[in-house]
Protein backbone atom coordinates (compact mmCIF):
# COMPACT_ATOMS: atom_id res chain seq x y z
CA UNK A 1 0.00 0.00 0.00
CA UNK A 2 1.38 3.75 -0.97
CA UNK A 3 2.09 5.87 1.74
CA UNK A 4 -0.01 8.92 2.06
CA UNK A 5 2.66 11.85 1.33
CA UNK A 6 2.01 14.81 3.74
CA UNK A 7 3.55 18.42 2.95
CA UNK A 8 4.22 20.38 6.60
CA UNK A 9 4.42 24.07 6.41
CA UNK A 10 5.81 25.23 9.48
CA UNK A 11 8.30 27.20 10.77
CA UNK A 12 9.14 26.30 14.47
CA UNK A 13 11.13 23.69 14.18
CA UNK A 14 10.49 21.91 17.37
CA UNK A 15 6.85 21.21 15.95
CA UNK A 16 8.08 20.57 12.69
CA UNK A 17 10.08 18.22 14.17
CA UNK A 18 7.58 16.46 16.51
CA UNK A 19 4.81 16.35 13.66
CA UNK A 20 6.84 14.76 11.29
CA UNK A 21 8.06 12.23 13.61
CA UNK A 22 4.63 11.54 14.49
CA UNK A 23 3.50 11.27 10.51
CA UNK A 24 6.70 8.90 9.98
CA UNK A 25 5.09 6.38 13.07
CA UNK A 26 1.91 6.04 11.70
CA UNK A 27 3.16 5.72 8.20
CA UNK A 28 3.01 8.44 6.22
CA UNK A 29 5.71 10.08 4.61
CA UNK A 30 5.85 13.92 6.00
CA UNK A 31 7.73 16.05 3.59
CA UNK A 32 9.50 19.29 5.73
CA UNK A 33 8.82 22.95 4.55
CA UNK A 34 10.15 25.97 6.87
CA UNK A 35 8.02 28.75 5.07
CA UNK A 36 5.77 28.97 2.15
CA UNK A 37 8.09 29.85 -0.54
CA UNK A 38 9.39 26.62 0.03
CA UNK A 39 6.13 24.48 -0.10
CA UNK A 40 5.20 26.36 -3.23
CA UNK A 41 8.31 25.00 -4.70
CA UNK A 42 7.94 21.32 -3.12
CA UNK A 43 4.78 21.29 -4.32
CA UNK A 44 6.17 21.44 -7.95
CA UNK A 45 8.00 18.69 -7.55
CA UNK A 46 5.80 16.25 -5.56
CA UNK A 47 1.93 16.49 -5.06
CA UNK A 48 1.07 15.75 -1.63
CA UNK A 49 -1.80 13.83 0.15
CA UNK A 50 -2.75 16.20 2.03
CA UNK A 51 -1.39 19.83 3.58
CA UNK A 52 -1.02 21.20 7.44
CA UNK A 53 -0.18 25.02 7.15
CA UNK A 54 0.77 26.43 9.78
CA UNK A 55 -1.49 29.78 10.12
CA UNK A 56 1.41 32.67 11.14
CA UNK A 57 5.08 31.80 8.78
CA UNK A 58 7.57 34.37 7.96
CA UNK A 59 7.24 35.83 4.19
CA UNK A 60 3.95 34.70 2.91
CA UNK A 61 1.53 33.88 5.35
CA UNK A 62 -0.51 30.65 5.58
CA UNK A 63 -3.80 31.97 4.59
CA UNK A 64 -1.90 33.35 1.40
CA UNK A 65 -0.32 30.46 0.62
CA UNK A 66 -3.74 28.74 1.02
CA UNK A 67 -5.28 30.86 -1.20
CA UNK A 68 -2.26 30.32 -3.91
CA UNK A 69 -2.79 26.51 -3.29
CA UNK A 70 -6.81 26.81 -4.14
CA UNK A 71 -6.42 28.93 -7.21
CA UNK A 72 -4.24 26.54 -8.46
CA UNK A 73 -5.70 24.28 -10.79
CA UNK A 74 -3.03 21.41 -10.48
CA UNK A 75 -3.53 21.99 -6.19
CA UNK A 76 -6.84 23.08 -5.81
CA UNK A 77 -8.43 19.62 -4.26
CA UNK A 78 -5.35 18.87 -2.28
CA UNK A 79 -7.22 18.96 1.42
CA UNK A 80 -5.56 21.35 4.40
CA UNK A 81 -5.86 21.47 7.75
CA UNK A 82 -4.55 24.80 9.29
CA UNK A 83 -2.24 24.96 12.59
CA UNK A 84 -2.53 27.92 14.64
CA UNK A 85 -1.98 29.34 17.83
CA UNK A 86 -4.96 32.03 16.99
CA UNK A 87 -7.75 30.03 18.76
CA UNK A 88 -10.44 32.90 17.60
CA UNK A 89 -13.74 31.73 15.98
CA UNK A 90 -12.83 34.22 13.18
CA UNK A 91 -10.18 33.16 12.32
CA UNK A 92 -11.15 29.54 12.28
CA UNK A 93 -14.04 30.82 9.74
CA UNK A 94 -11.47 32.79 7.89
CA UNK A 95 -9.46 29.97 7.03
CA UNK A 96 -12.28 27.76 6.34
CA UNK A 97 -13.57 30.75 4.11
CA UNK A 98 -10.67 30.52 2.26
CA UNK A 99 -10.53 26.48 1.86
CA UNK A 100 -9.02 24.82 4.91
CA UNK A 101 -10.62 21.64 5.31
CA UNK A 102 -10.22 21.65 8.89
CA UNK A 103 -8.36 23.66 11.65
CA UNK A 104 -6.51 22.46 14.62
CA UNK A 105 -5.53 25.15 17.14
CA UNK A 106 -1.97 24.63 18.83
CA UNK A 107 -1.10 23.07 21.37
CA UNK A 108 -2.33 19.87 20.32
CA UNK A 109 -2.00 16.24 20.69
CA UNK A 110 -0.32 14.48 17.99
CA UNK A 111 -2.59 11.54 18.49
CA UNK A 112 -5.66 14.28 18.03
CA UNK A 113 -3.65 15.55 14.80
CA UNK A 114 -3.01 11.78 12.98
CA UNK A 115 -7.01 11.34 13.94
CA UNK A 116 -7.88 14.33 12.24
CA UNK A 117 -5.78 13.68 9.03
CA UNK A 118 -6.92 10.32 9.03
CA UNK A 119 -10.49 11.61 9.22
CA UNK A 120 -10.16 13.49 6.29
CA UNK A 121 -8.00 11.34 3.84
CA UNK A 122 -10.97 8.62 4.59
CA UNK A 123 -12.79 10.72 3.31
CA UNK A 124 -10.82 11.57 0.24
CA UNK A 125 -8.69 9.03 -0.69
CA UNK A 126 -10.19 6.26 1.42
CA UNK A 127 -7.47 3.77 -0.71
CA UNK A 128 -4.85 5.35 0.96
CA UNK A 129 -6.20 4.96 4.78
CA UNK A 130 -5.93 1.12 5.69
CA UNK A 131 -9.19 -0.11 7.36
CA UNK A 132 -7.65 -1.97 10.07
CA UNK A 133 -8.60 0.14 13.47
CA UNK A 134 -5.66 -0.78 16.61
CA UNK A 135 -6.86 -0.03 19.66
CA UNK A 136 -3.77 -1.26 22.15
CA UNK A 137 -3.32 -4.28 21.37
CA UNK A 138 -6.70 -5.75 19.85
CA UNK A 139 -7.25 -5.30 16.21
CA UNK A 140 -9.81 -5.57 13.76
CA UNK A 141 -9.34 -5.80 10.34
CA UNK A 142 -12.79 -6.09 7.85
CA UNK A 143 -10.57 -6.94 4.70
CA UNK A 144 -9.48 -10.19 6.19
CA UNK A 145 -12.43 -10.32 8.56
CA UNK A 146 -10.09 -10.97 11.61
CA UNK A 147 -9.73 -9.99 15.16
CA UNK A 148 -6.72 -10.58 17.22
CA UNK A 149 -5.42 -9.40 21.19
CA UNK A 150 -2.03 -9.63 21.54
CA UNK A 151 -1.27 -11.03 18.55
CA UNK A 152 -3.68 -13.91 19.01
CA UNK A 153 -6.32 -14.28 16.69
CA UNK A 154 -10.19 -14.67 17.99
CA UNK A 155 -12.71 -16.22 16.78
CA UNK A 156 -16.22 -14.52 16.39
CA UNK A 157 -19.31 -15.09 14.49
CA UNK A 158 -20.44 -12.54 11.53
CA UNK A 159 -22.79 -10.68 14.29
CA UNK A 160 -20.45 -10.42 16.56
CA UNK A 161 -17.55 -9.26 14.36
CA UNK A 162 -19.71 -6.51 12.95
CA UNK A 163 -20.71 -5.50 16.46
CA UNK A 164 -17.40 -5.47 17.78
CA UNK A 165 -15.97 -3.21 14.68
CA UNK A 166 -18.81 -0.83 15.22
CA UNK A 167 -17.95 -0.61 18.75
CA UNK A 168 -14.08 -0.07 17.72
CA UNK A 169 -14.96 2.48 15.38
CA UNK A 170 -17.13 4.42 18.23
CA UNK A 171 -14.63 3.97 21.03
CA UNK A 172 -15.65 5.32 24.46
CA UNK A 173 -19.23 6.40 22.78
CA UNK A 174 -22.33 4.77 24.15
CA UNK A 175 -24.27 2.95 21.47
CA UNK A 176 -27.81 2.44 21.93
CA UNK A 177 -29.22 -0.57 21.00
CA UNK A 178 -31.54 0.98 18.99
CA UNK A 179 -28.16 2.42 16.98
CA UNK A 180 -26.66 -0.98 17.04
CA UNK A 181 -29.80 -2.45 15.30
CA UNK A 182 -29.74 0.53 12.73
CA UNK A 183 -25.98 -0.27 11.68
CA UNK A 184 -26.26 -4.37 11.54
CA UNK A 185 -29.59 -4.50 10.15
CA UNK A 186 -30.75 -1.94 9.00
CA UNK A 187 -33.88 0.30 9.76
CA UNK A 188 -36.93 -1.85 8.47
CA UNK A 189 -35.66 -4.94 10.55
CA UNK A 190 -37.40 -6.06 13.89
CA UNK A 191 -34.87 -7.18 15.82
CA UNK A 192 -35.76 -6.66 19.62
CA UNK A 193 -33.18 -5.49 22.30
CA UNK A 194 -33.22 -9.20 23.61
CA UNK A 195 -31.47 -10.14 20.10
CA UNK A 196 -29.17 -7.22 20.74
CA UNK A 197 -28.31 -8.71 24.08
CA UNK A 198 -27.76 -12.28 23.05
CA UNK A 199 -24.74 -10.79 20.61
CA UNK A 200 -23.26 -8.72 23.55
CA UNK A 201 -23.51 -11.61 25.43
CA UNK A 202 -21.25 -13.91 22.87
CA UNK A 203 -18.94 -11.44 22.23
CA UNK A 204 -18.15 -10.79 26.05
CA UNK A 205 -17.73 -14.64 25.84
CA UNK A 206 -15.14 -15.12 23.26
CA UNK A 207 -13.21 -11.60 24.42
CA UNK A 208 -13.28 -12.67 27.66
CA UNK A 209 -11.58 -16.24 26.39
CA UNK A 210 -9.29 -14.03 25.06
CA UNK A 211 -8.16 -12.60 28.08
CA UNK A 212 -10.48 -9.44 27.47
CA UNK A 213 -12.72 -8.85 30.58
CA UNK A 214 -15.36 -5.83 31.05
CA UNK A 215 -14.53 -4.39 27.95
CA UNK A 216 -18.02 -3.90 26.93
CA UNK A 217 -19.77 -2.12 29.63
CA UNK A 218 -23.50 -2.29 30.26
CA UNK A 219 -24.33 1.35 30.42
CA UNK A 220 -27.23 1.95 32.44
CA UNK A 221 -30.74 3.15 30.41
CA UNK A 222 -28.67 3.79 26.98
CA UNK A 223 -26.72 0.66 25.69
CA UNK A 224 -23.60 -0.07 25.40
CA UNK A 225 -19.76 1.19 25.68
CA UNK A 226 -16.37 -0.30 24.36
CA UNK A 227 -14.25 0.71 27.02
CA UNK A 228 -10.82 1.55 26.04
CA UNK A 229 -8.67 1.66 29.13
CA UNK A 230 -8.47 -2.61 29.46
CA UNK A 231 -6.77 -2.27 26.10
CA UNK A 232 -3.82 -0.05 26.96
CA UNK A 233 -2.32 -1.99 30.20
CA1 LIG B 1 4.34 29.93 12.98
Amino acid sequence: MKKPYVLIVEDEEAILEMISLNLHQNNFIPQRSINAEMAEQSLKNNKPDLILLDWMLPGMSGIDFLKRVRINSETKDIPVIMLTAKAEEDDKVRGLDVGADDYIAKPFSPKELIARIKAILRRNTPDLIPSEIVIGKLKINPDSHTVSYNENQIKLGPTEFKILYLFMTNNNRVLTREKIVNKIWGNETEIDSRTIDVHIKRLRASLKNNGLEETIETVRGSGYKLSESKYFE
